[in-house]
Order: structure tokens, then C-alpha cells, then sequence
């Protein structure tokens, strides 16, 4: 553990009691986020800022997700420990260290190199070792598929057919659609081999996921 990794846990309390006030309720996520120290997820003049409820910018352009964001999107999960978690746009890592907090098997997959490198190092600093991939994510990781949950931490303009087929059966993709300015999170759920059910939950805005079954560049 790096040192400082105990600062601000006050902070980190009253956080997770708003996390729980806003129907947060799983204590697996709420016990992760106690631990987990996202002042270290964000660059420096911004760590005072770190336990406050909102999204914040990190480099390159990009956003570390609002806590209650990470919180939603985990509990739609509804995951049990050791489970194989794919998320979908690593940013900070800050999303892939709550999940390897609550014991998954975590693989997480982003396509810039510097965001890529920044969070392979951090997390390894902080004693976590999730499967980082440097890559389009929109396309999935077959080599380790199905997974039991996969989650999106980008805006899609739909839901990438690659994803859906690396969910095991009973396993459930969480990801916000929409344009640009607004995206509704869906859940779906891989019923059988063949059926999925498809659950609409809150509007969120997120920085848009950029690839081949996602945004195009310009
Ligand atoms: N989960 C992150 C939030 C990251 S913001 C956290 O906890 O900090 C979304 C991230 O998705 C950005 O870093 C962006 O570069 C990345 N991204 C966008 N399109 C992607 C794609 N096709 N594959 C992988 N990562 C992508």
C-alpha cells in the first residue's frame, strides 16, 4: 500500500453514507469504495476534491466517473466475489480498483497508451492486479470470455454485438446509449445461449466510446 492510503478516510465515510442515502445498498461496493483511496485516481490539484460526488478530469482529456456513477453501474452488475468482470474504458482505474476490492477477476480494456500505462501503474502500486489490455474495447476480449458481467464506462451509440456474445449465460452488460449530450443505462441480461432481456434504468453523461462498434473518429 502506498503511503497516504488511510488520508481522507473520514471523507471517504460520509461519501459512502450519501452513496447509501442514494440507494446504494450492496455492502460489497460500499465497503470497496471505503477503501479504496480515489484521491490517488486523480492528478494532484484535484485530490482534495476526490470525495466530493462528482466526475473530475484526469489526462487526456477524460473523466474519472462521479462515485455514485461507479457505485450504479456495479450494483446493476449484481456480482458475487470471484466473478470475471470486463470493464470497458479503464480511465483512472479507479472503476477497476473497486472491483478488485470486492474480489472479482477483473480484465479491463482502454484505448489510449497514456491512460493505459498511468493506471497499470498506479494499480499495481496500490496492490491490485486486474488484466489490463491496451485496445478497442468495443470489440470485447474474446481470449477470456464469457464473462459474468461487463461493464461500460463510456457513452455507446448502441449496444456492440462483440460484448453481448462474450456474456455467459445468466451474465449481464451494463452500459449507458444514447448520443453525445445523454445517455440512458440499459442492462442487459443473457437469458440463454439465444434470449437476452434488456432493462432501462437513469440518464448519465459520459465521454463517448470511440471504436469500431462505438463512435468513429473524425
Ligand atoms: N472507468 C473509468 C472512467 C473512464 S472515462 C474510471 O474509473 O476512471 C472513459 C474511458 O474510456 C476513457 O479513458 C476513454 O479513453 C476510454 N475509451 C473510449 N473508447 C474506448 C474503447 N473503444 N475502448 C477502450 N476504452 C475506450
Amino acid at each position: 500500500m502506498l503511503k497516504d492510503s488511510y488520508k481522507y478516510k473520514g471523507l471517504r465515510e460520509i461519501l459512502v453514507a450519501k452513496l447509501h442515502q442514494s440507494g446504494i445498498r450492496d455492502k460489497n461496493i460500499l465497503e470497496a469504495m471505503l477503501a479504496v483511496p480515489r484521491h490517488f485516481f486523480l492528478e494532484s490539484a484535484f485530490a482534495e476534491q476526490a470525495y466530493e460526488d462528482i466526475a473530475l478530469p484526469i489526462a487526456e482529456g477524460q473523466t474519472i466517473s462521479q462515485p455514485y456513477t461507479v457505485a450504479y453501474q456495479t450494483q446493476l452488475l449484481e456480482l458475487q466475489p470471484g466473478d470475471k468482470v470486463l470493464e470497458i474504458g479503464t480511465g483512472s482505474g479507479y472503476q477497476a480498483a473497486i472491483l478488485c476490492q470486492m474480489g472479482m477477476d477483473v480484465y479491463s480494456i482502454e484505448r489510449n497508451p497514456k491512460l493505459h500505462m498511468q493506471a497499470q501503474k498506479l494499480l499495481n502500486e496500490l496492490g491490485y492486479h486486474p488484466h489490463l489490455l491496451l485496445g478497442d474495447g468495443t470489440l470485447g476480449w474474446p481470449e477470456f470470455a464469457p464473462y459474468h458481467g461487463i461493464v461500460v464506462t463510456a457513452a455507446s451509440p448502441g449496444i456492440p454485438k462483440p460484448l453481448k456474445e462474450q456474456l455467459a449465460v445468466g451474465g449481464r452488460l451494463v452500459i449507458p446509449v444514447g448520443d453525445l449530450e445523454s445517455q440512458q443505462m440499459l442492462r442487459l441480461t443473457r437469458i440463454s445461449e439465444s434470449e437476452t432481456k434488456i432493462e432501462e434504468f437513469k440518464y448519465f453523461k459520459f465521454v463517448p466510446l470511440i471504436g469500431k462498434e462505438g463512435w468513429h473518429e473524425k
